[in-house]
Formats: structure tokens, C-alpha cells, sequence
């Protein structure tokens, strides 16, 4: 983040089913075994959510948007170009940390804890009811986006399996 600008409150975004549409690419983890390699290659060919990349233009006017992802940092290229591509604006990209396989909804609300020692955070917005919840529960304001509602084989692979 750019150390001479104010310190804005944070708008903390989700990526995937709010700004990505990952549609396209479930068809790898329906398969057995999931083919979880292919699943993360097509990242970067998915269409955005119009919703998504309005609503996170719409924050960054007055917070400091953090993308919070459950996606692997090994992904971190590919998410910077599609972000990039699709000129979405945005000051920190949080991603799932190496190895780490629990809930997406309990490994958020960690990342959560860690932003929100420094900044206010403002707003989370999620399209996984999971992580709404359980941010809630935190005490954060969230915001459910409605346009991108996870699949069956998606909420199995962010909540019970921990891998994205
Ligand atoms: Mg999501």
C-alpha cells in the first residue's frame, strides 16, 4: 500500500464467484480425481462478474480494497494479470498461505484478524454464505454477493476440503 496517502478504511473483497466467474472451470473438480491443477490454470481466462468489478470499483473510491482469496499464492501471478486485464484497482492481494487447507471460511476470518489490527475494515464481501457468516460472527459488516452463488463441488472445495 502507498505510504504517503491517507489511511483509508478497508473494503475486503472476495475474488472468485464476485469478481471472477469460475463457471467455466467447475467441470475439473466434478471429475474424479479432481484435477485441481487445471482448475487453477483456467483462473486466468475467467469472464468477471460486471457486479463484481462495479461494486469493487464503487469501494475504491473511498476505502482501500483488499482482495482476500482463497485461492493459493502459487496463483498470484495469473490473479495480478487478470486483475490487470480487467482493471480492476485494488492496494493488497491476500491469498490462501502455502500448505494451509482449512475452511475458507475459518482461514478468511484469520486474515480478517490480521488486516483488521492495523485498519478498520470497513465492509467483507463475500459470495460464499460460509465466510458472510462467519465473518459476521467476528463482528465484521459483510455483504453477501448474490451474483455468483457457489456450487455444490465449490462450497465442498472452499469449506470441507480447504483448497481454495
Ligand atoms: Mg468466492
Amino acid at each position: 500500500m502507498d505510504p504517503d496517502r491517507p489511511r483509508r478504511p478497508l473494503a475486503v473483497v472476495d475474488i472468485d464467484g464476485v469478481l471472477a466467474d469460475v463457471g467455466h472451470r467447475l467441470h475439473h473438480l466434478e471429475r474424479r480425481p479432481k484435477d485441481w491443477k487445471g482448475f487453477f490454470a483456467s483462473a486466468r481466462s475467467d469472464p468477471p462478474h460486471p457486479q463484481g468489478l462495479a461494486l469493487a470499483a464503487e469501494l475504491a473510491e473511498d476505502h482501500d480494497v483488499v482482495l482476500l482469496t482463497g485461492r493459493p499464492e502459487h496463483c498470484r501471478a495469473d490473479t495480478e494479470a487478470w486483475m490487470a486485464e480487467h482493471g480492476v484497482a485494488y492496494d493488497l492481494l491476500v491469498m490462501r498461505p502455502p500448505g494451509n487447507r482449512r475452511a475458507a471460511a475459518e482461514v478468511k476470518v484469520g486474515l480478517l484478524g490480521l488486516l483488521a489490527a492495523d485498519r478498520e475494515v470497513a465492509v467483507v464481501v463475500d459470495d460464499d454464505p460460509a465466510v458472510i457468516a462467519a465473518a459476521g460472527t467476528a463482528g465484521y459488516r459483510t455483504r453477501l454477493a448474490p451474483w455468483g452463488r457457489p456450487a455444490e463441488s465449490l462450497r465442498q472445495a472452499q469449506e470441507v476440503e480447504g483448497r481454495t
